[in-house]
């Protein structure tokens, strides 16, 4: 199921990061100990009444050095490209500015939907000022105020209001969905056209079959899959291209829609600083994982370079120790044929559900094997288990207080179901809940 996305676009200074940051709030991370994952971001989930929509401050994306306008029309552009609808923000202690008039331009040529929105007024008084901004020509002007958290309500009820119409209902098929991620050259245009070329793969071209031109649906073993190409559409000349954080975004949006997360390495390079941010973004989103180290025949391909290289992964990406690893070379096509079972398998462990007496032996056992922590005098008591969700995998384990479960505790009873299930590739959740 696709969900909406909105981005903000505007000037600097007129309230986009503040905006931005109000309507994500405070999102729980599986892990917050990843670096650079939580830093300057972009592009988050929000949740307004019973809609979910992805933001996205296009502002974040820093073009260097290029004049204001050029800033401007590459930003406009990015909000044309990846939203569904527009919130072009303004500053009413401003008025309207030729930068304002700039970005008008170009948005009102997209056809995209546009909510204008008028932030800054922070008292009653200031609403007299709004009518000004009728003459950018995007109708009624929403006043809001970022700092003092005014006007949002309408605003998002707007918004809301002008999603497509196919938003939110569920996709006809159910096609595993998964894409390919990495930085710039590590293979992944190669890995994805040596993945549709493979012996066992029927890339079907039925017309209609694609909501997005880089899709790739294709047949597996009997099983349907769609791959989601970021690398797809690229060096079309746009300044923003070649930013890290509009790839970032990219990927991200592809992420969002796959059950399956490729992650590639490349075995020449090694491990960078890029791959960890991307890394630590993937794993944030909560999603099945491969890791791929490509570029295998680059490398003396013995048994101990490939436990060298896991081991070194397994050092940087601590937190994705569930993830499998597989090596392989996009371009000779060795051990290509490695990846797709995977693939397979993470997703299968992605959407498996485990029977509550199944779960509950396993956990009564592990409480049995290592009893529960004391905190001020006080023993955690483990009630029973239940998987309540998959994608990922998620179970409720009912408690006598949540306080008295650590972290340590749900890491060892995660460890325990792991021991017992597998859940190869996959995240698993652990929540506790009182119930006395
Ligand atoms: P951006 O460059 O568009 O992302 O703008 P920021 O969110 O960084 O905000 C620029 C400045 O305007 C900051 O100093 C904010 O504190 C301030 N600001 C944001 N929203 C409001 C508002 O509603 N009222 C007032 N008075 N200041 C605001
Ligand atoms: P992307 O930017 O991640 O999509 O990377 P590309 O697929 O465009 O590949 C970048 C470069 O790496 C190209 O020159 C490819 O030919 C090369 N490349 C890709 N896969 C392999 C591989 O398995 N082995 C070697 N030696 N080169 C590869």
């Amino acid at each position: 199921m696709r969900k909406a996305v909105v981005a903000i676009v505007g000037r600097p200074n007129v309230g986009k990061s503040t905006i931005f940051n109000r309507l994500v709030g405070e999102r729980i991370s599986i892990v917050d100990d990843i670096p650079g994952v939580t830093r300057d971001r972009i592009y988050s989930k929000v949740e307004w009444l019973s809609n979910e929509f992805h933001l996205i401050d296009t502002g974040g994306i820093e073009l260097g050095d290029e004049p204001l306008l050029v800033q401007m029309r590459e930003q406009a552009d990015i909000a044309i490209n990846e939203a569904d609808v527009i919130i072009f923000m303004v500053n009413v202690r401003e008025g309207i500015t030729a930068a304002d008039e700039e970005v008008a331009k170009i948005l009102y040529k997209s056809n995209k939907p546009v909510v204008l929105a008028v932030n800054k007024v922070d008292n009653p008084e200031m609403r007299e000022e709004i009518y000004e901004f009728y003459s950018l020509g995007f109708g009624e002007p929403y006043p809001i105020s970022g700092s003092h958290g005014l006007g949002l309500g309408d605003l998002l009820d707007r918004v809301v209001e002008l999603f497509p119409k196919h938003i939110g209902i569920s996709e006809e098929d159910e096609a595993l969905h998964f894409c390919v991620i990495g930085r710039p050259n590590v293979g992944k245009s190669s890995l994805v056209n040596a993945l549709l070329q493979q012996d066992r793969v029927i890339v079907s071209n039925i017309a209609g079959t694609t909501r997005d031109a880089v899709d790739s649906p294709f047949v597996y073993d009997g099983d349907d899959y769609v791959i989601i190409d970021t690398a797809g559409m690229r060096k079309r000349g746009k300044i923003y291209e070649s930013t890290e954080k509009y790839s970032l975004l990219r990927a991200m949006k592809a992420i969002d829609r796959s059950d399956v997360v490729l992650i590639v390495i490349d075995a020449e390079t090694g491990i960078l600083e890029q791959d960890k941010r991307i890394v630590g973004h993937a794993h944030e989103a909560g999603k099945a994982i491969v890791i791929v180290v490509n570029k295998w025949d680059t490398v003396d391909s013995d048994q101990q370079a490939m436990k060298n290289f896991e081991d070194e992964i397994r050092a940087q990406f601590v937190f994705l120790d569930y993830a499998q690893i597989v090596f392989l070379s996009a371009l000779t096509k060795k051990r290509i044929h490695t990846l797709m079972p995977q693939v397979r398998l993470a997703s299968e462990n992605y959407t498996r559900r485990i029977e509550t007496s199944v779960l509950n032996d396993v956990i009564m056992d592990a409480v049995a094997l290592n009893p529960t922590p004391t905190v001020r005098g006080r023993r955690l008591k483990v009630l029973y288990a239940t998987q309540v969700a998959v994608k990922p995998p998620t179970f409720v384990v009912f408690v006598n207080d949540p306080e008295l479960m650590h972290f340590s505790y749900k890491r060892f009873l995660e460890n325990r179901i792991r021991e017992a299930f597998g859940f190869e590739g996959t995240p698993i959740k652990i929540l506790a809940r009182k119930r006395s």
